[in-house]
């Protein structure tokens, strides 16, 4: 099926390491894969601190995270690797020839000679409220990122959170909802101050309801369609209002998920690894950046790109059980299309 694919090497994590490990592993001639749970690529650089410079890039005196993702990408183009997107990596199985079978939450499976876990500190995903019954409305009337802004065309929205989203949300929401509520749990906001600003001057407009000092309490409506959302003070006083859409702004969590029952050594959440070629104790799986811990580790990008690269020399005989490796520098090799 469309879902099941065969390639040389599985990397878990589009992060900045197992971004470059795509290069690393494209100039010893071996295909790869990827999967990361966000949509976009990039991990932390891109989840947490897009527009701040990194000064520890060797080469780049300062670029900014974002930017240099960009490069590791195109860096990586060359090698035509194939991006699996929003999709978590749940299962690891090792077949009857030796092969792995990577699984996934959208049933994409995927079976290679070696896998490279750059997994970060996890996968990303929203931190969800405790409501009951959340995950009937997910999909449908509950969003932790807006896509398209005009699909909250004529809908009443619930905003919840006090931090950059949902104060960038309530200000360019209203231009084409029909309601929206701001619900956060006190009336002080992590926004830029500019942003608040407008946004309590939206609601002295009475364009957006402001519902401070609150918390979200439940969900009401059936068949995935919300039709109000309830709210709680401290003092335990409930509001029901009127809604179709509520978008928790909450943040970013991690969540090492099912690789922590894989079965590798760990150390604080960490896959322990030889430190001379990132094998774990799995023969086939490696590790590397932050997920990674030997002695003296440090989380750097500069040190995943490292053991992208040793990674990459200590799976080459995987792949190519015939071949010899010959150690070539990438000035004298070239890179395809050139
Ligand atoms: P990550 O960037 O964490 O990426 C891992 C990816 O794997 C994530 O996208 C995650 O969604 C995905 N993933 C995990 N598990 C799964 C799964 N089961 N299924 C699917 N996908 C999965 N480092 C520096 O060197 N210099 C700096 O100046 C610097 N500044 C920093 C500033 C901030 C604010 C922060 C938070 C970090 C900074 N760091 C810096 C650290 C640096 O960002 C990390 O070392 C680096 O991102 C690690 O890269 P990685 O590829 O190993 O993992």
């Amino acid at each position: 099926s469309k879902n099941n694919h065969q390639t040389d090497v599985v990397i878990i994590g589009a992060g900045p390491t197992g971004l470059f490990a795509i290069f690393q592993c494209g100039m010893l001639g071996m295909k790869t894969h990827v999967i990361d749970a966000l949509e976009a690529t990039g991990g932390q650089c891109t989840a947490l601190y897009p527009e701040k410079p990194i000064y520890d890039i060797p080469g780049f005196p300062t670029v900014a995270a974002a930017e240099l993702i960009e490069h590791l990408e195109q860096q990586a183009a060359p090698f035509d690797p194939l991006y699996h997107l929003d999709q978590q990596v749940t299962g690891l199985q090792q077949e009857s020839n030796g092969n792995w079978t990577v699984t996934t939450s959208k049933s994409t499976a995927i079976s290679c000679k070696a896998v490279i876990i750059a997994a970060g500190a996890g996968a990303f995903g929203p931190n969800r409220p405790p409501l009951e019954g959340l995950e009937n409305f997910e999909g449908s009337s509950v969003f932790y990122l807006v896509k398209r802004r005009e699909a909250f065309r004529d809908k009443s929205v619930v905003i919840a959170g006090g931090g950059d989203s949902a104060v960038d949300w309530a200000m360019s929401l209203p231009e084409v909802a029909k309601k929206v509520y701001v619900v956060h749990r006190r009336d002080k906001f992590r926004a830029a101050p500019e942003s608040v600003a407008r946004m309590r001057s939206l609601a002295e407009m009475g364009k957006i309801e402001m519902v401070v000092p609150y918390q979200l309490h439940g969900l009401e409506g059936t068949d995935g369609k919300l039709e109000a959302v309830i709210v709680k003070d401290l003092k335990g006083n409930e509001r029901s209002l009127e809604a179709n859409i509520l978008l928790p702004f909450y943040g970013l969590a991690t969540d090492l998920g099912p690789m922590a029952d894989w079965g590798f050594e760990l150390e604080r959440n960490h896959v322990v690894v030889n430190p001379t070629t990132c094998q774990t104790q799995k023969p086939g799986i490696f590790a590397i950046g932050d997920i990674a811990t030997y002695e003296n580790k440090l989380k750097l990008i500069l040190c995943g790109f490292s053991e992208a690269a040793m990674a990459a020399h200590a799976i080459y005989p995987l792949v190519f059980p015939d071949h010899e490796l010959h150690f070539q520098y990438s000035t004298s090799q070239g890179v395809p299309g050139e």
